[in-house]
């Protein structure tokens, strides 16, 4: 399945909100509601979907005009006005990818003690709207912010010297979270990354066994407990450099328990790439939860 037919699978799950819609999201008037179910359609209106999504040319998901295109040319569903003004994340920790001052440090976490992947990726902070997309993917089901976020991750992943990974793990869900939401939002960035930089995608080395808290609210050392044991391995990994696929990276707990497990299955280097990275700042204060841990109720 090439990036196009993988949008067009994608367009029959959801679509994008109306252009005046994605205007007054944009202006910052209208937000997608963060606990609205995924729109259901069907199998006639995803069929049309998909015609549509094949046959009109990309426009930006988050003001309306037409999309431009990726470093590789392929269409983008995002506009040049609206990439520019994504938040980068410019001087990144070359470990955690935490905001540093100078580039190719170490941040002073990563100097005290370096987390257990070798490097992460993060080309983005979480802020609007970068958050906006997150967010839209993860919990209003819009699936197709998933294709963006996969082909921006990889435009980032294509600016870095040194060998490629050769697998894509998506970080999973629990299967309650999966059941709950419908999909796992980093597989839908991975494999569209994975896509664009044509690097395989396997969703089924890692299994999510443990139903971890939500990490809100939760100190570092708390979150490390937290997700302690959240991982098992289902398949054996047979390769030597894997990348670790998610959404956002807030503490790098939850990356490093998951990369535990890989290098405890003799992968040699493991490499974190998420779209987003949340600030030592926002830690402090208060984002809202973004992590896939459970309510007490959701648990069984
Ligand atoms: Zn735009
Ligand atoms: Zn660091």
């Amino acid at each position: 399945m090439n990036c196009w037919e993988i949008r067009a699978a994608c367009a029959g799950g959801t679509e994008h909100a109306a252009p005046h819609v994605r205007s007054a999201a944009w202006s910052g008037h209208v937000r997608v509601s963060v606990n609205s179910s995924p729109p259901r359609k069907s199998t006639f209106g995803r069929v049309l979907a998909s015609l549509a999504t094949l046959a009109l040319p990309p426009t930006c998901c988050l003001c309306g005009a037409w999309g431009g295109r990726d470093l590789r040319g392929a269409p983008l569903d995002l506009c040049d006005i609206c990439r520019v003004l994504l938040p980068r994340n410019a001087i990144p920790c070359v470990r955690c990818a935490i905001p540093v001052e100078r580039p190719g440090t170490l941040c002073a976490a990563c100097a005290r003690a370096a987390p257990v992947f070798d490097a992460a990726v993060a080309p983005y902070l979480y802020a609007y709207p970068a958050e906006h997309l997150v967010r839209g993917l993860k919990f209003a089901g819009q699936r197709l912010y998933g294709r963006v976020l996969g082909q921006l991750l990889a435009a980032a992943c294509l600016m870095r010297n040194g060998p490629r990974p050769e697998v894509l793990v998506p970080v999973p869900l629990h299967a309650a979270r999966y059941r709950q939401r419908g999909f796992n939002q980093a597989h839908e960035i991975a494999r569209f990354a994975g896509c664009t930089l044509g690097i395989a995608v396997d969703p089924g080395i890692l299994v999510r066994v443990a139903a971890t808290r939500e990490q809100s609210g939760l100190s570092l050392r708390e979150r490390k407990i937290n997700v302690r044991g959240a991982f098992a391995l289902r398949r054996q990994p047979h390769a030597a450099h894997v990348a670790l696929v998610d959404d956002v990276l807030t503490t790098g707990s939850t990356a490093s328990e998951a990369a535990r497990v890989l290098k405890s299955a003799g992968v040699g280097r493991v490499e974190v790439w998420a779209v987003a990275r949340v600030t030592l700042a926002q830690r402090s204060t208060d984002v809202p939860d973004i992590s896939d841990g459970l309510r007490i109720q959701d648990r069984h």
